[in-house]
């Protein structure tokens, strides 16, 4: 898409709660024909021309006629094959930054809308870490409310690494009921201070039922583990024990080892969701699974609804002095990997990176290519190389890998640059 073709659907009112207060758009509507691009829909992968009014996709069609809209230019972008996904639904990430564990020295800084976006992301789940002293979840909310802003769809977990949990309101029940953008709870086995045992997780998952109830959305309990496999152990005992359903827990982090991805495939064979980390990578953490091998290995012996894939950006980790931070672009290079290596076809791929973390959050116009959806569109070359485009809502936020809407604070910047291989 060249700048002249800039759609500039504007930040419009998109389905469904994942636009719910998103910003209304004053710019005239547009529209937007997308011909000759591999989509990746629910069920497989073709050449399709994809209709974009606004903020919304209207249609997804093998050749679609010229379009007159009275009153709304139409511009056709003809795509040459180039794949279409959904933009990246990224559920683990700290937008104000992550870190600190070493020290105030060591605290992470905020995360900027364009290296969402030139990470192909389209929606972030912000969360917290060890630190709820410094770090607290009334900043978290602001930053996903300023994200949002901006053209991101921003959501939020409460709670933490520790236990019992730092929260907005106090109680974990009050934050699922009370606020549209907590959709769902973090907490952590296998760590200090965390969850310890099966009737602390049983109370902790019974406070994000009832919560999550009575907020109207589905009950999400996302699980840190640790590099320990007793972790993975206490939550196999209170889902094999009835204590916990199994389909509300994801558990994170799983390619920290072999030994705690196996654990975390039977897991998966009883229900759990399981949920790979792109900055779990043995050049950051030695003895890691690489996260697309994790990846394959997961979709070789797991349903593949229940494997998604989050960048954890934010944290960092500490190298020759320095501290190296973990940015959301890693994400996408986990993407690019699993192309370049055919680990599955696109649509799966899709399922993976956006559409399974959406359903289970339960957000509705996000994840998917289909009509009725946002157009949160990430266009990238089927080997996975070459510069991608993004749009949110309609409107092109990264043109052949340049952002073209930055954040509003901080210097001019530029796209963090593509990850080496792992
Ligand atoms: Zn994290």
């Amino acid at each position: 898409m060249s700048p002249s073709s800039d759609p500039a659907g504007g930040r419009g009112t998109g389905p469904a709660t994942a636009s719910a207060s998103r910003a209304e758009s004053t710019d005239p509507v547009r529209a937007l024909l997308l011909r000759g691009g591999r989509v990746a829909g629910p069920t497989g992968t073709a050449v399709r021309d994809v209709l974009v009014v606004g903020a919304q996709v209207v249609a997804v069609d093998a050749d679609l006629p010229g379009v007159r809209l009275p009153g709304v230019p139409v511009t056709e972008v003809d795509l040459a094959g180039r794949l279409v996904l959904p933009a990246l639904v990224d559920q683990h990430s700290h937008p104000t930054g992550g870190g600190g564990g070493g020290g105030p020295h060591t605290q992470n800084l905020p995360i900027r809308f364009e290296q969402y976006t030139t990470a192909g992301i389209g929606t972030v789940v912000g969360c917290l870490g060890h630190d709820t002293v410094v770090r607290t979840h009334e900043a978290l909310l602001a930053r996903v409310r300023a994200l949002r802003a901006q053209g991101l769809t921003g959501y939020l977990f409460t709670g933490e690494i520790g236990h019992p949990p730092a929260t907005l309101t106090g109680d974990v029940r009050r934050d699922l009921a009370l606020f549209d953008e907590v959709r769902g709870v973090k907490a952590a086995v296998g760590e200090v201070g965390a969850v310890g045992t099966v009737d602390e997780l049983r109370r902790l998952a019974g406070a994000v039922a009832r919560g999550s109830r009575t907020g109207g959305k589905p009950p999400v309990l996302h699980l840190h583990l640790g590099p320990d496999r007793r972790g993975v152990d206490l939550v196999a005992r209170a889902v094999a024990d009835g204590l916990v359903p199994a389909a509300m827990v994801t558990v994170t982090h799983v390619n920290w080892n072999p030994d705690v991805l196996a654990a975390a495939i039977d897991l998966a064979h009883a229900g759990v969701g399981v949920d790979v980390t792109a900055c779990i990578r043995p050049d950051y953490f030695p003895g890691a699974v690489p996260p697309h091998r994790a990846v394959a290995e997961l979709l070789d012996r797991v349903p593949v609804e229940q494997v998604t894939v989050t960048s954890d950006a934010g944290g960092a980790h500490p190298h020759d002095g320095a501290l190296v931070p973990h940015r959301p672009v890693l994400l996408l290079d986990v993407l690019r990997h699993c192309l370049a290596d055919r680990v599955a076809p696109p649509h799966l791929l899709a399922a993976v990176f956006a559409g399974n973390a959406a359903r289970r959050l339960g957000l509705t116009g996000v994840g998917t290519v289909t009509p009725g959806g946002r157009a949160d569109l990430l266009v990238v070359d089927g080997s996975g190389r070459e510069p991608i485009t993004l749009l949110l809502g309609g409107r092109t936020v990264v043109e052949a890998g340049v952002p073209t809407v930055t954040d509003p604070v901080g210097d001019p910047p530029a796209p963090d640059p593509v990850e080496a291989p792992v």
